[in-house]
């Protein structure tokens, strides 16, 4: 482990110019996934370490049709908001069905957005050919022990999955992600802040260096929505998702007025399935639309020999997601 220097700022402003300053600086919220990087496997290597959880970013608000995250509020206390048991049941479940109480209580909703791969190669920097760690290396889980990777939006250059449980509700919401930088504000849909990883698996998302991710704001469901979060996992609890499937509907008279899909486990990125939202919107909420759904959602998958189950998994997932939220029987 590299020593580094630890410092603690009271006010955005001071934190965003100290990481945007220095290329050896990163920010540190609920530390779930940064000690580990840092301390434990050796992955990244920083000068600095500016620890977040003094500033003003924890706390929900809600407005008449958006609720606002700060983003340093926890998991767990998301979880525990009345407005999202109220009106955004699936994203509660998501929260619960993810990592442990433990790390709810630690991990904060910013931190949950920019967690890194679980890839075990990309966390074992005894392995040279990692693109993501080490860009124009290679890439060891194309050819090695690929199970908890991604199939869509992967390529041979890197196959890592973004593995969060959270963001697949919040890509299906169209939830935006505010920012700042030194030079100002901004604002980003989730669906447009990730990046795939094309030729540079190390770019992620669509942050510079020291833009600090300060709320994130959902949109409320509509009162008469049906909604729900399918993971399946190796094991009941504790565990990332194989595939997962975040689904809310809108159903008048047996037809699907408004759907909204996205997947989990499957993506280089949480992964909104707009094509598959394009053939419900309109259609008949029975089996048959259930599958042609799944059909489209997993259209040209890049599968390796570990990962290839997922492919029927995943449409299997979705199919069960959206029998449940209608109330359709198998
Ligand atoms: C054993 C284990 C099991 C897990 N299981 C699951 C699971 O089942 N489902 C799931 O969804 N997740 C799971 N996770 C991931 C967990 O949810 C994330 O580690 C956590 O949400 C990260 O939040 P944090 O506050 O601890 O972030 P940190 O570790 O503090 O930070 C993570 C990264 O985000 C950056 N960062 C943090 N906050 C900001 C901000 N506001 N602006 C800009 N950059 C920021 C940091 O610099 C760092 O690069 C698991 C993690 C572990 C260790
Ligand atoms: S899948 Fe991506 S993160 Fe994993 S070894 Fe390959 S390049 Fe690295």
């Amino acid at each position: 482990m590299n020593a580094f220097e630890y410092v603690r700022p009271d006010d955005v402003a001071g934190a965003v110019t100290m990481v945007s300053r220095d290329p050896h600086a990163s920010y540190l919220a609920g530390g779930t996934t940064l000690l580990d990087l840092v301390l434990k496997d050796g992955v990244v290597e920083l000068g600095r370490v500016v620890d977040i959880t003094r500033l003003p970013l924890r706390g929900i608000s809600r407005g008449d049709d958006t609720l606002r995250v700060g983003a340093l509020t926890t998991m767990e206390e998301l979880a525990a908001d009345p407005t999202v048991t109220e009106r955004l049941p699936f994203v509660r479940e998501a929260l619960l069905l993810g990592a442990s109480p433990q790390l709810r209580n630690m991990a904060t909703v910013g931190g949950n957005i920019l967690q890194r791969t679980r890839c075990r190669y990309f966390r074992d920097p005894t392995v040279a050919a990692c693109n993501k760690r080490a860009p124009g290396s290679g890439c060891a889980a194309v050819t090695g022990v690929a199970r908890m990777h991604a199939i869509l939006g992967a390529r041979a250059a890197c196959i890592a999955l973004h593995a969060s449980d959270l963001c697949v509700p919040l890509v299906a919401l169209d939830a935006v992600v505010h920012i700042q930088g030194v030079g100002g504000k901004r604002s980003v849909p989730l669906t447009e802040f990730y990046v795939l990883p094309g030729d540079r698996p190390d770019i992620e998302n669509v942050l510079q260096h020291g833009e600090l991710i300060t709320e994130v704001e959902v949109p409320l469901l509509p009162v008469n929505a049906r909604s729900g979060y399918l993971k399946v996992r190796d094991r009941a609890s504790y565990e990332f998702a194989l595939t997962s499937a975040a689904a809310a509907l809108l159903i008048e008279d047996g037809t699907i007025a408004r759907a909204r899909l996205a997947l989990g486990g499957v993506g280089t990125i949480p992964r909104r399935a707009r094509e598959a939202e394009e053939l419900l919107n309109g259609a008949p909420a029975v089996n048959q639309t259930f599958r042609a759904a799944a059909e489209v959602a997993l259209r040209d998958p890049f599968t390796v020999s570990g990962t290839a189950f997922k492919v029927e998994l995943a449409k299997r997932t979705i199919v069960r997601i959206l029998q449940t939220v209608s109330g359709v029987q198998s």
